[in-house]
């Protein structure tokens, strides 16, 4: 099954309106002056942002998604953004179960399943993320937590069109370091493995998988000619137009 490549900048807690929509507006007039591309792309600014850059893409092919979203539909939860709010702003992603989110907020399994459910459940696609720390690696338990963060993350009704699986092993993430392409092909079968296990051949065939942490204008070609990365998850790389670009004009 063919899956097209899809490029995501997640801009974590960065930028300014001004930043925000120079950025957005950058890589826009890119996608627009290559015409047609081989890959999708989407970018996640902070909750701040998102207004003025969905106004800004008006018309363009660059999409928006969300950095997260809360459990629940409305209520007493101060501070907190759902997901029906993120469509109504524009949206047409959010990204759950970020290791950022898993480690700094304790969010669990359980939690980003629910946050993944409700988002589908407005009609929002969900980017759920999963990956070791560095401790499991080094305890070679890298299969086992992967597995069961599917396992517990993933609902049943996830479909190749509402959901894509984001693999980011934690020590990777902003650290420039990265597992060898050997090794993210290795478990990227293990995900697809457990996705059929869990929602079906064909379904699992047609869920994209992205790679993400620490991918750069420098070793996206080789990770994403790997037969089961069908994309990437970008942090810091998303923050400048050029460098996020090269990376979207790596995909095969
Ligand atoms: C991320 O935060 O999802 C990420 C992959 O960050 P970086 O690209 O900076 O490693």
């Amino acid at each position: 099954m063919s899956r097209r490549t899809l490029i995501v900048g997640n801009w974590k807690m960065n930028g300014m309106n001004v930043d925000g929509i120079a950025l957005a507006k950058g890589v826009a007039d890119k996608i627009k002056a290559a015409g047609d591309t081989s890959f999708d792309m989407l970018i996640c600014p902070p909750y701040t942002l998102i207004s003025s850059v969905v106004a800004t893409l008006s018309g363009s092919a660059l999409s928006v998604g969300a950095q997260d979203c809360h459990t629940e539909e409305n209520g007493p939860y101060t501070g907190d953004i759902s997901a029906s709010m993120l469509k109504d702003m524009g949206c047409s992603f959010v990204i759950v179960g970020h290791s950022e989110r898993r480690s700094k907020h304790d969010e669990n399994n359980a939690q980003v399943l629910s946050k993944a459910k409700i988002a589908n459940s407005v009609g929002l696609n969900t980017v759920i993320c999963i990956g070791e720390t560095e401790t499991e690696r080094d305890t070679s338990d890298t299969i086992n937590v992967v597995k069961a963060q599917i396992t517990g993350s993933v609902p049943v009704s996830a479909t190749a069109k509402n959901t894509v699986v984001a693999y980011e092993p934690v020590w990777a993430i902003g650290t420039g370091r990265t597992p060898t392409n050997d090794e993210v092909q290795k478990i990227h079968e293990v995900i697809r493995s457990q996705l059929a296990f869990k929602l079906g051949v064909d379904t699992a065939n047609g869920i994209r998988l992205l790679y993400g942490g620490s991918m750069n204008a420098e070793n996206a070609k080789d990770l994403l000619s790997l037969p089961d990365v069908d994309g990437g998850l970008i942090g810091g790389a998303s923050l400048k137009v050029n460098d996020f670009w090269t990376i979207g004009e790596c995909c095969p």
